[in-house]
């Protein structure tokens, strides 16, 4: 199973992009064995972790996550051998937290409600949890640049050798930055008039903070897309890689990840649908050939009761013709 992490796809989107002078490829993550890029950063977390002897058998791992770093956590964790404790709002659909249990892992729900700080917050108790554990380790996926060395070394590897280095622009969205940064380092390096974009959600902080410095605190603001955007600056988030940071809405991220399900058959999450978008702003402006490159991290399973019900989808607002 370990060794089936990495060496994902990247396929040509070329209904989506008809255009003769465009060339969108996208690395597919969920091929990844647990179904996400996060594989990636929890496999490298945990192997770095046990050479360095943080982590030793029978260890416990322990996160604050409802997500698909959890998931990950939770299939690794089982292979190896290690006990995982999981910590999450108690918003986290049942069915998300049964899957974690389901690959053995303990999940520790936490009041929705609880503010940034307190000891009843998910962040805070799993940081309590793992100080009141002897011998547990956290992968601390936000703050550890592990997380974007895995994608220097993985996906940013493969995505060269996959293109033979022909690309234009890499576009990625970016929640831990982890993506982003390995991704985009890897390919500057070699690359150094690649353009890396970041499309942003509005309400999350990376927008005014790339082309600002600064984070107003009165905009932060909610969206639905899931996995993407900021309410802090991550440390592993790495701008000097970033040349622009492109806003989108929900409605646009979703409407493209039901186009990329009907049109290419490619099953995939907002954030995928987020990163076309941010590929369509690039093609637009395009009149020369390009080569854009993007990935899609998760599937579109997670987000059945969600974006790809027409039902949910009216309920919001959203227009669903497209
Ligand atoms: N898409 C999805 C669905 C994710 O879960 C994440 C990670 N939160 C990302 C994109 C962004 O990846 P990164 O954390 O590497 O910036």
């Amino acid at each position: 199973m370990l060794d089936h992490i990495g060496s994902t796809p990247l396929v040509r989107l070329d209904k989506l992009f008809s255009q003769d002078h465009v060339t969108v490829l996208a690395k597919l993550e969920t091929f990844n064995p647990s179904g996400s890029v996060k594989d990636r950063i929890v496999k490298h977390i945990i192997e770095d972790a046990e050479r360095s002897g943080v982590l030793r058998s029978g260890g416990t791992i322990v996160e604050n996550t409802s997500g698909n770093t959890g998931a990950a956590i939770a299939m690794i964790a089982a292979i190896k051998g290690y006990r995982a404790i999981l910590t999450m709002p108690d918003k986290v659909s049942q069915e998300k937290q049964d899957a974690l249990r389901a690959l053995g892992a303990e999940v520790v729900r936490c009041p929705t409600s609880a503010q940034p700080g307190s000891p009843d917050h998910y962040v805070r108790r799993a940081r309590d949890i793992a100080a009141s554990i002897p011998g547990s380790f956290m992968i601390d996926q936000y703050d550890n640049p592990k997380n974007a060395e895995a994608h220097y070394l993985t996906t940013g590897k493969e995505i060269w050798e996959q293109t033979g280095g022909e690309i234009d622009y890499f576009v990625a969205s970016g929640s831990t930055g982890g993506t982003i940064s390995g991704i985009g380092r890897y390919l500057k390096e070699r690359l150094p008039d690649l353009k890396v974009i970041m499309p942003d959600p509005v309400g999350s902080i990376y927008h005014d903070y790339f082309n600002t410095g600064t984070v107003d605190h009165g905009k932060i603001g909610t969206y639905q897309v899931e996995g993407v955007g900021e309410d802090h600056i991550a440390e592993c988030m790495d701008f000097t890689v970033v040349d622009e940071v492109l806003q989108f809405e929900d409605a646009d991220a979703f409407a493209m990840a039901r186009r990329l399900a009907r049109q290419e058959g490619i099953f995939a999450g907002g954030s995928s649908g987020a990163n076309l978008w941010g590929c369509v702003q690039i093609a637009r402006r395009s009149d020369e050939p390009v080569t854009i490159v993007t990935v899609l991290p998760d599937s579109g399973l997670k987000y059945l009761s969600k974006f790809f019900s027409d039902r949910w989808m009216k309920a919001q607002g959203h227009d669903i013709s497209s």
